[in-house]
């Protein structure tokens, strides 16, 4: 019953935000581990060769559904092959224990095949997982919940002895699995929707923090997010330097193409940066056609490289609905932080630098403390004047 409850709303869950896969894998798991106790509990022959086949295979896809899922979290891929290889295994080794009137070595075997399943499963994902309480609780339970799919069934066989299939369902010690069994299934199912939940919240306020035409991050969300890697770059004593960017001459490409085209220009330089920076580092729009970067574990010098990389590429890139002979420019000021000064003033001295870049003739980059532009005007220049395109 509970199991199936909590398929639904994972299923629920799913169904809101259909992009989150995970989730969808998460409800089969626990749809099957509810159809597999069912079949086993209610069946009149537990120990009949299809109760066996139908409950394992259920058994076995809860399982396998179950790691699937929590690894897609963490964005690793599992080795379906080899988990299947394990169930079936186990299948073959269960059909043949279950010709013994014995049912210890078919418990034992379920058992293992599952612990095993969940083993390589904990593995896997702890690789990825994150270190906020939530991925760590999740990657407890999978371990607590391996551990016991070892040690109960050695317990049983210690405390019960040797028994068939249907006394087994009769001992404490079965009434104590389920218990046990139910008691972890609730606990990682609470903690996966308390997962699931705070994905899609995040995701909901990521969006809002976004700026719509360019997809990065807006001013405020923006500086949040920059003082909060200040803070880490001062614990972990990691260099971060700091990239301001203006495009050229921007009030005459509206006058010349009009707004609309000015707006496809400043989405073309936003895609620009997101696709030239590199995860760790953080992107916003901070004003009009203003951009800044904070560029993580880097000190000045790859920084004035990185921004000559965006102003070369972007002098180069054409722009929908503007003259194919023509090209905009940017003008970048290029700072690195020092230990203990705050965001105002590192980008005070970048804005300072981006300014001297202007001054030294645009299209060029400018470091600070630098009283002109490192980087010379390049050959291409900002194309032809674009008042004299209009002429
Ligand atoms: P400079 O080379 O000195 O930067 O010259 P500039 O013309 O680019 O000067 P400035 O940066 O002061 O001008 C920014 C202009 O950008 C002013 C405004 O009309 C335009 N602008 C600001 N936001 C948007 C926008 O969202 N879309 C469009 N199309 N234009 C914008
Ligand atoms: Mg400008
Ligand atoms: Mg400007």
């Amino acid at each position: 019953m509970l199991s199936t409850v909590f398929a639904l709303a994972f299923f629920i869950l799913w169904r809101r935000d259909p992009s989150a896969t995970w989730i969808a894998i998460i409800a089969v798991g626990y749809f099957s581990s509810a159809l597999g106790f069912f079949i086993f509990h209610f069946t009149d022959d537990p120990n009949g060769i299809i109760a066996i086949v139908l409950m394992h295979l259920c058994y076995s896809l809860g399982t396998i559904s179950l790691v699937w899922g929590i690894c897609a979290r963490y964005g690793q891929p599992i080795n379906h092959r080899l988990y299947i290889a394990i169930a079936v295994t186990g299948m073959i080794l269960m059909i043949g224990a279950s010709f013994g009137v014995d049912y210890n070595a078919r418990l034992y075997t379920a058992n293992a095949c599952y612990g095993l399943i969940l083993a390589l499963g904990t593995q896997t994902a702890a690789r990825k997982a994150g270190t906020e309480l939530l991925d760590k609780a999740i990657i407890l339970l999978l371990a607590i919940g391996t551990f016991q799919f070892f040690v109960r069934p050695l317990v049983a066989i210690m405390v019960e002895g040797s028994m068939t299939a249907a006394e087994y369902r009769e001992t404490p010690f079965y009434a104590l699995m389920v218990v046990s069994l139910a008691l972890a299934a609730v606990s990682l199912a609470l903690i996966l929707l308390g997962a699931a939940l705070t994905d899609q919240t995040k995701a909901v306020r990521e969006d809002a923090e976004r700026d719509a035409l360019t997809g990065l991050k807006m001013r405020g969300p923006f500086e949040a997010q920059a003082i909060a890697m200040l803070n880490r770059a001062r614990d972990k004593d990691v260099p971060v330097s700091v990239i301001v960017a203006d495009i050229d001459h921007f009030k005459r490409v509206n006058d010349i193409w009009g707004h609309q085209v000015g707006d496809t220009a400043i989405a073309s330089f936003g895609d620009l940066l997101r696709s030239t920076i590199r995860d760790t580092d953080i992107a916003g729009r901070i004003g009009g056609e203003e951009f800044c970067i904070l560029v993580w574990n880097c000190p000045e010098e790859p920084t004035l490289n990185l921004a000559e990389r965006i102003r070369a590429r972007f002098e180069q890139l054409p722009i929908e609905g503007i003259s194919d002979d023509v090209r905009l420019t940017a003008s970048f000021g290029v700072a690195q932080w020092v230990t203990d000064e705050g965001y105002g003033r590192l980008f005070a001295r970048a804005d300072a630098a981006l300014y001297r870049a202007k001054e030294g003739g645009r299209n060029c980059t400018s470091a600070d403390g630098d009283d002109r532009p490192r980087a010379v005007v390049s050959p291409l220049k900002q194309g032809p004047d674009p008042r004299e395109v209009r002429a």
